[in-house]
């Protein structure tokens, strides 16, 4: 059998197919559900619909429009906006599958090997796209450094993952129930926040809720600790405050189980002590390593014959970051939030060209595309970067194929559009998208298109817009760029300077001035000559 497998059921997998100019002909999907499948429907997530959709992805109808109003969106709406979407690529789905071994055939492809239900099957193909998602949880016995730390393997069933906790189906340990129970929590993350909230939604007791101490001298500090716990746009505010009181910076170095209960003992600022609780549910984030996830699946003539795939065109910044890792031909790809741990391979010292001649410069992480886009879509292993890093790497455009001619190509008879409807999502898109899309669906001329961009992409992305520009706000960007382009005849690069420098100096000037930030929060129609001549 030849075509594509398709590994993963999630936002990444479907982002990818979503966003190749050509189609893959999918043979087979494998996987179980996807993360929001499986949690509690009701939970709102850290981002509004425009922060979740990206371009290739249409936002379900009725989601608010973008900037700071608009409301975040709920898991179970989201977990139904995917329902589907993978449908349209075909391939025939085998539910809950897990695949543990990928080698490569004697000639060309790949054999993927997989298990169901206990059952052993393998599918033959030519193509494979691997959309894992983050990877596994990081476990409770090893610390950030990759030390062992606490051994908790004897006292498994009342120590839980908090991706399990958070599952709408899960149940407390040997059918007791919830309410009244002490749980401690431990993690400083979003997702941690998200435990202790579902806690207390479940009448529980958070008797406290933990982290470890970090390096130097804010070793202890709680504020800076728990910061992830409380990214921008206030999602966790109110969980914050109602567990103030049990919030606490502590190393854990002992887990004991004594009359069916926990005995937990720390190490903290003033020394050791010892807490009983029922539960322990823990949150330390996910990743690929060398040893489990994606690795762990992929024989070593395929690890041998990986690359990264980084943003060549500088469609995100100058400073390329890796977007995918593949085969140099991309018949094996590895897609979306597996990059926030790069899958567990380092490429970390690859040096390319830069965007000035002679220039080359290290590859940038990908969690470094966060830098680009608004605040709330910052976490790196978030479904805003998914969509970011796919669309740039497949040089996906804003517009939707209205009219279509036929074409052979090397992988046989397709597709491609004569004529193009243009929808942009200025809160997500990179700046080569907003350039194409200025220019094709508004006629700007170039000087006046790169200014918009820029300056689209560069305030969109400070502090004060943490969900986003609304249209308004963009309209007014733009204005201000054609103002500026015409009060300086159209003359914006600088001999002195490339061309990037030059807007970005252009920018500072501009936000030098108090009129900018009033033109935005104004939406004013008209742009002061005096800020167009800066
Ligand atoms: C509790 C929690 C809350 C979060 N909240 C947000 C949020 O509010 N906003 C945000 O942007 N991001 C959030 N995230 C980040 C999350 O990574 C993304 O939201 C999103 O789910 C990533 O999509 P994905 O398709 O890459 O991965 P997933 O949704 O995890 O899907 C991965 C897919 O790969 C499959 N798979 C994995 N391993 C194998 C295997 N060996 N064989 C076969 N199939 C396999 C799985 O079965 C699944 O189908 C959150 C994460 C967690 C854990």
């Amino acid at each position: 059998m030849g075509g594509t497998v398709v590994i993963g059921t999630g936002i990444s997998a479907t982002a990818y197919l979503a966003s190749l100019s050509h189609r893959l002909e999918v043979s087979k999907i494998l996987g179980q559900q996807d993360l929001w499948h499986r949690l509690s429907p009701d939970h709102a997530m850290g981002q509004p619909a425009h922060l979740l959709t990206g371009n290739v992805v249409p936002p379900p109808q009725n989601s608010n429009l973008p900037g700071e109003n608009a409301a975040f969106m709920l898991a179970g709406a989201f977990a139904r906006f995917l329902d589907g979407q993978l449908t349209n690529y075909g391939g025939v789905r085998i539910a809950d599958s897990v695949v543990d071994r990928i080698t490569r055939q004697a000639k060309n492809g790949y054999i993927v090997k997989y298990i169901v239900h206990g059952q052993r099957g393998e599918v033959t193909c030519d193509r494979v796209v691997i959309a894992t998602g983050p990877g596994p949880s990081r476990p409770l016995m090893v610390e950030d450094s990759g030390k062992l730390g606490v051994d908790v393997s004897n006292a498994s069933k009342l120590i839980v993952k908090g991706v399990d906790f958070l599952e709408e189906g899960w149940q407390y340990p040997d059918g007791g129930h919830c309410q009244g129970k002490h749980v401690a929590v431990y993690g400083g993350s979003a997702t941690a926040a998200w435990v202790v909230e579902m806690a207390y939604l479940r009448q529980m007791v958070v008797a406290s809720w933990f982290t470890r101490p970090g390096d130097g001298a804010d070793k202890w500090n709680g504020e800076k600790r728990f910061a992830q716990a409380f990214p921008p746009g206030g999602r966790n505010i109110e969980v914050g405050k109602r567990s103030s009181g049990v919030r606490r910076v502590r190393q854990l170095v002992g887990v004991t189980e004594q009359s069916g209960r926990l005995v937990l003992e720390f190490q903290d600022e003033g020394g050791r002590c010892t807490e009983a609780v029922d539960l322990l549910v823990y949150a330390l984030g996910a990743g690929h390593t060398e040893h489990a996830g994606v690795s762990a699946m992929l024989d070593e003539s395929i690890k041998k014959a990986l690359v990264p795939y980084y943003d060549r065109n500088f469609a995100i910044s100058t400073a390329p970051a890796i977007l995918a890792v593949g085969t140099s031909d991309g018949s094996l790809m590895i897609v979306g939030s597996a990059m926030s741990s790069t899958a567990g391979f380092n490429f970390g010292d690859q040096v390319v060209p830069g965007y000035k001649e002679d220039l080359m410069v290290k590859l940038a992480n990908y969690s470094s595309i966060s830098k680009s886009l608004p605040p709330a879509a910052a976490p790196p292993e978030g479904i805003a970067l998914v969509m970011a890093s796919i669309e740039a790497l497949n040089h996906t455009l804003p517009a939707t194929g209205t009219e279509f001619a036929s074409y052979r190509g090397k992988d046989g008879p397709g597709m491609h559009a004569t004529k193009a409807a243009w929808t942009i999502n200025f809160n997500t898109s990179n700046r080569t998208q907003i350039a194409a899309y200025l220019t094709a669906a508004c006629g700007l001329p170039p000087a006046t298109v790169n200014l918009a961009a820029a300056l689209i992409v560069r305030v969109r992305s400070q502090a004060n817009y943490v969900r986003g520009l609304t249209d308004k706000q963009v309209q007014a960007l733009i204005r201000l760029a054609v103002a500026s382009a015409a009060a300086t005849g159209d003359d914006l690069r600088d001999r002195q300077y490339s061309q990037d420098d030059f807007i970005n100096r252009w920018i500072d000037r501009l936000f030098s001035h108090a009129g900018t930030i009033s033109l935005l929060e104004k939406d004013a129609i008209h742009v002061p000559p005096a800020l167009a001549r800066m």
